[in-house]
């Protein structure tokens, strides 16, 4: 996500290195490189200007302190204002209808049905929710199978009637049907168009105004850069809505779109989407997209991230077994099984500072597990709980089993060792002799 920005946005910075203080001539120099960065990603040039217009006031009325570095300010300052410009604070969405209902709009392809499922399994996980999906496309029944085969996938109940021409009446009987079955949210997926009209404009009006939701949220697709936040913009002159959704922007690599929507709309960005998978949704937090662009990565996410998998039982269990040096295969199965239900790899290297940067040429591969699940398949219950008897012949015949090598195996087996003991060192208190050896 924004590697492009990100390394540009780098390299402006280290115009400042190695001097002692901020003057206005490395100032200019460094900020004529972030205003070239910005517009590169497709930042509108006159956001663009204003904002560099902003720091250069900012870094050189300040004192730089002395503990930072000029670069490090400036980073700093840069930080401050992206987290500005992105919209301050993280904006959630009204749940306090009984039901509260959010209308979902935005055009074909923005990405509005996976966001509408991803939102509802979002609140889903959340326990006090019980979400209902509503298919209100009175025009393509494609689309409301497709919400169909979201709310299987999901598990949350959909409510849809192909007979019914009248989006408005199929909300109202959606809604309904919501208070007689005790979901206490209801999210209206409507059609879409290839671009807004006014047909498209009168009906989602329609709706807004009959039903009034509690939020209107407007799809947009990140990759489209200027054009998302062109969009918007004329759907907001038409529509009050409440808030923004960008989806696909772990295909963006540019990010002008999330940097500029605000300021264009005056409307807050409130999720992202980051993948075609019913869990690639977060919360837009401007400080930590600020932090992803800049290169620092996105651990609070990612902390909330496993937070949200986080089995307590499990890990009290998981735990017992290391300390008895029971941790055996199955084990580390299900913790592999963890790891994936928070995402997909590239995904959460890209949270982690500084991976982003490295990772960035390396072709990462969710397939990788598989490879490892299939080889831990192909082991007896008696081998994956003693690894230690799996000798020569019996990796011949698990490498055949998984349709892995033998060398595969075997790596899986000393990753697997090392993996325990380390697990036990840190069980032991003994952080120290862990370091020592990451050391050695
Ligand atoms: P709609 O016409 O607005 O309802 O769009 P869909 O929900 O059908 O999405 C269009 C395409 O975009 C589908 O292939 C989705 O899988 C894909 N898509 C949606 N959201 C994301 C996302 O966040 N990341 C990626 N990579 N693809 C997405």
């Amino acid at each position: 996500m924004f590697d492009s920005l990100s390394d540009k946005l780098d390299k402006a910075f280290h115009v400042l290195k190695g001097h002692g203080q901020i003057t206005e001539v490395n100032v200019a120099e460094t900020l004529k490189e972030v205003r070239r960065a910005l517009v590169d990603a497709d930042v509108n040039f006159k956001i663009a200007k204003n904002f560099t217009n902003t720091v250069k006031e900012k870094a050189l009325g300040q004192d730089v302190l002395n503990t930072l570095k000029p670069n490090q300010m400036m980073v700093k300052i840069v930080k401050d204002e992206l987290t500005e410009l992105m919209g301050g604070d993280a904006e959630g969405v009204d749940l306090s209808g009984q039901p509260s209902v959010i209308l979902m709009s935005g055009l074909q392809g923005s990405g509005k049905t996976t966001f509408s499922g991803k939102l509802a399994n979002f609140l889903k996980n959340k326990k006090t929710k019980k979400p209902l999906l509503v298919a209100c496309d009175v025009y393509r029944p494609a689309a409301i199978d497709q919400l169909h085969v979201v709310g299987e996938q999901i598990n949350v109940d959909v409510f849809s009637n192909k007979e019914e021409k009248n989006p408005v009446k199929i909300a109202e009987a959606a809604i309904a049907h919501a208070k007689e079955n005790g979901h206490n949210v209801v999210i209206l997926d409507t059609a879409g168009r290839l671009a807004i009209d006014e047909q498209m404009m009168n009906e989602i009006s329609e709706i807004h105004q009959t039903i009034k939701p509690q939020e209107t949220l407007f799809v947009v697709d990140a990759m489209t850069g200027q054009d998302a936040v062109n969009t918007a913009k004329a759907f907001n002159d038409v529509l009050d809505f409440n808030g923004v959704i960008l989806t696909k922007l772990d295909g963006d690599t540019r990010g002008g779109a999330a940097i500029s929507i605000k300021s264009v709309v005056d409307k807050p960005i409130k999720f992202i989407g980051t993948g075609e998978k019913m869990d690639a949704i977060d919360v837009f937090h401007p400080s930590r997209m600020a932090d992803r662009i800049l290169g620092m990565g996105d651990v609070v996410s990612l902390v909330e991230r496993a937070q949200e998998q986080y089995d307590e039982e499990e890990a009290r269990k998981i735990q017992k077994k290391i300390a008895k040096n029971k941790f055996g295969f199955d084990d580390f199965l299900k913790q592999i099984q963890q790891v994936k239900k928070m995402g997909s790899m590239k995904d959460l290297m890209g949270m982690i500072p500084g991976a982003g940067k490295m990772m960035k040429n390396m072709d990462i591969d969710d397939d990788a597990f598989k490879h490892i699940e299939a080889i831990i398949h192909s082991m007896t219950p008696d081998e994956r709980s003693n690894p230690n008897v799996i000798n020569a012949s019996r990796k011949r015949r698990i490498g055949k089993g998984s349709g892995t090598s033998v060398q595969e195996v075997n790596q899986l087996l000393k990753q697997f060792t090392q993996m325990s003991k380390m697990m036990k060192m840190m069980q032991g208190g003994g952080g120290k002799k862990m370091m020592q050896m990451m050391k050695n």
